[in-house]
C-alpha cells in the first residue's frame, strides 16, 4: 500500500468516466494497490475482430517500442489522475496536457492496457452530425475538425502521421411520415450549426440510393460531409502515443474506491463540516473489493453489431445507412462487408454478465429489417459478430459532464449512451477548458451536467442508435 498526494481523475464504473482533481496544496493523499490482474481471464469480446489478438499484437509494439506504454509503478504523486484510459479518458487526459506539458503532471490509471472489453474498440465508429441537441451536433462537428486536423494535434516526433481510416460516407437517416415533421426540424437545426445536412424527398432518395426499398419511407437525412466511420482504435492508439510524448504516465491499476477527509469551514456564516475526496484506492487482485459511494444513472447496457457479407449488396458509396426503426448498416471494408445492428427494446436488454453475441437476435430483428429495406440483404450470409458495452445513461441517453454536485473536485464525463467515439475529442477538450479555466470557452456543455439529475431535468436526445 502506498501513501500518495495526488489530483486524480476517476473511472468508476465500467462504463462511466469520473474525473477527479484533488489540488496537491491541499496535501491529498492516494491509497494505491498495485493491481496484479491476470488480463487472460478477461473473455474477448467478440469472434470477428478477434479483439483480443488485435489488441494483444498492437500491444506487444507498444511494449517494445514507441509507445513505452504502461508503467508497473504507480506514481507517488500526480496532479490529476484520469481513471479509465479509453478514447475519453485519453482525450481529457490529451487536452489538459498540451495546454501545458510541463506545467503539472497527469496519471491515466487504466485497469486492461489491452483494452479487451473497452467500448472504444468495440464501437461501430460511426461519426455524424445529426442528432437532435445541438450541443451534439457541435461535438461531434468538432471532432471531424479534429480528425481533419490530426497530425497536428496528435503528431509525434520520428513516428508516422496518425492515420484514422476515416470514410467519408455520411449517415443517411429514413424517416416515415409520422417522423417527417421531426426531421425536418433537427436538420434545420443542424444546417444553422453549420453541418452540411441535405434532406431528401422521396424520389431523390430513390435516385440517389436505387438499392433502397423506400415503402413506408417518406424523406431522409444526409450528410454530406464531415460524417461517416472511422477507426476507433487507431485514434486511441494515437491521443496515446501523443499523451506518453508530452509526458503522461498510464499505469495498470483499478480504481475501486475513494477515501474522503473532513474538512472544517465556515459556510453562510455557521461553522460546517464538509468531506473532501482526497485518495483513490486502486485494487490490486489480494484486495477485497470496495463499492463506490457515488451513484450515476450510468451502467452497462450490451449492444452487437454483426459482420455480414454481401457480395450484391450497396456499393462503395452507401452512407452508414440508419432505418426508421433505427436498425443501421454500414460498409466493412471493400469486400461486400458490412456491419450491422439494433439496440435492444427495454424488455429484451441482455444479461451483461458476459460479451457473448446473441445470433437470435439478429434473425429476429435485425435481419428482417434490413432485408425489407435493402433487398439485396436477403442474400446476406451472418459472418461473425461482437458485443460491447454502451455507457449508458438510464436517465436520458446522454452526456454527464462537469463538476460533483457535493465533491468540487470530482468531475463526469460519462454517460454518452453509444456517441462517445465521436465526441471524445471535444470532451476532452472541455474539460481542459472547464478544469483549468474553470468555464466552457468552446462549446458550453452546462446543460450536461450532473445536478440534472437532482432536479428532475432531462436532456432527450431523440436519435440515439
Ligand atoms: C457496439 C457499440 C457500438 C458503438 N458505436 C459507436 C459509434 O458508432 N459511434 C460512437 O461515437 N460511439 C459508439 N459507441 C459508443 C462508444 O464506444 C463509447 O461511447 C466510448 O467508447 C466511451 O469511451 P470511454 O473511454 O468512456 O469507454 P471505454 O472505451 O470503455 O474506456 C474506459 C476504460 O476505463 C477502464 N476502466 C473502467 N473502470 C476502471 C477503473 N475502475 N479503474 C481503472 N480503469 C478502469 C476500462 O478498462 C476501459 O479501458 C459504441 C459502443 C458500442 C458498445
Amino acid at each position: 500500500m502506498l501513501e500518495q498526494r495526488v489530483l486524480l481523475t476517476l473511472k468508476n464504473k465500467r462504463a462511466c468516466l469520473n474525473v477527479w482533481k484533488l489540488r496537491s496544496l491541499w496535501r491529498s493523499s492516494v491509497r494505491c494497490f498495485c493491481s496484479e490482474k491476470d488480463d487472460d481471464k478477461i473473455p474477448a469480446a467478440g469472434q470477428y475482430r478477434s479483439t483480443w489478438k488485435i489488441l494483444k499484437e498492437e500491444f506487444k509494439g507498444i511494449k517494445e517500442g514507441n509507445l513505452n506504454s504502461m508503467q508497473s509503478e504507480i506514481p507517488r504523486e500526480t496532479d490529476f489522475l484520469v481513471i479509465g484510459g479509453g478514447i475519453i479518458g485519453s482525450a481529457i487526459a490529451y487536452w489538459l496536457k498540451q495546454k501545458n506539458p510541463k506545467g503539472f503532471s497527469l496519471t491515466v490509471v487504466e485497469r486492461d492496457p489491452v483494452y479487451t472489453r473497452a467500448s472504444s474498440m468495440l464501437s461501430a465508429g460511426g461519426i455524424r452530425h445529426q442528432f437532435s441537441i445541438p450541443e451534439n451536433v457541435q461535438l461531434s462537428m468538432f471532432t471531424t475538425e479534429f480528425l481533419r486536423n490530426i497530425k497536428e494535434h496528435l503528431s509525434v516526433l520520428d513516428e508516422d502521421p496518425p492515420d484514422v481510416q476515416f470514410n467519408h460516407q455520411g449517415y443517411l437517416f429514413l424517416s416515415r411520415p409520422e417522423e417527417a415533421e421531426s426531421t425536418m426540424r433537427r436538420v434545420k437545426m443542424q444546417r444553422e450549426l453549420g453541418a452540411k445536412i441535405e434532406l431528401l424527398t422521396k424520389k431523390r432518395l430513390s435516385q440517389k440510393f436505387p438499392w433502397l426499398n423506400l415503402e413506408g419511407i417518406e424523406c431522409g437525412s444526409y450528410g454530406l460531409e464531415g460524417e461517416g466511420w472511422f477507426d476507433p482504435w487507431s485514434l486511441v492508439r494515437a491521443f496515446k502515443q501523443k499523451n506518453i510524448s508530452l509526458g503522461v504516465e498510464y499505469v495498470k491499476g483499478e480504481v475501486i474506491g475513494f477515501d474522503f477527509r473532513e474538512m472544517n469551514g465556515i459556510y453562510e456564516g455557521k461553522p460546517t463540516t464538509r468531506k473532501e475526496l482526497q485518495s483513490a484506492i486502486i485494487k490490486d487482485e489480494k484486495n477485497k473489493r470496495k463499492e463506490l459511494s457515488v451513484a450515476l444513472p450510468v451502467e452497462p447496457r450490451k449492444r452487437y453489431v454483426y459482420v455480414v457479407h454481401c457480395p450484391n449488396g450497396p456499393g462503395l458509396e452507401a452512407p452508414f445507412t440508419v432505418n426508421h426503426n433505427n436498425v443501421y448498416f454500414r460498409r466493412e471494408g471493400f469486400g461486400g462487408y458490412y456491419i450491422c445492428g439494433v439496440c435492444p427494446e427495454r424488455n429484451e436488454e441482455p444479461d451483461i454478465s458476459s460479451l457473448d453475441v446473441d445470433y437470435d437476435f439478429f434473425h429476429e430483428k435485425v435481419w428482417p429489417s434490413l432485408a425489407s429495406r435493402v433487398p439485396a440483404f436477403e442474400q446476406l450470409k451472418m459472418r461473425s459478430g461482437w458485443a460491447g458495452f454502451y455507457e449508458y445513461n438510464t436517465v436520458d441517453q446522454n452526456l454527464v459532464f462537469g463538476q460533483h454536485p457535493y465533491h468540487k473536485n470530482f468531475f463526469f464525463a460519462n454517460g454518452l449512451s453509444g456517441h462517445g467515439v465521436q465526441q471524445a475529442a471535444a470532451i476532452g477538450r472541455a474539460m481542459m477548458e472547464y478544469v483549468l479555466d474553470g468555464d466552457f470557452k468552446t462549446i458550453d456543455l452546462s446543460r450536461f451536467s450532473f445536478d440534472r439529475f437532482l432536479y428532475d431535468e432531462t436532456i432527450i436526445e431523440e436519435s440515439v442508435v
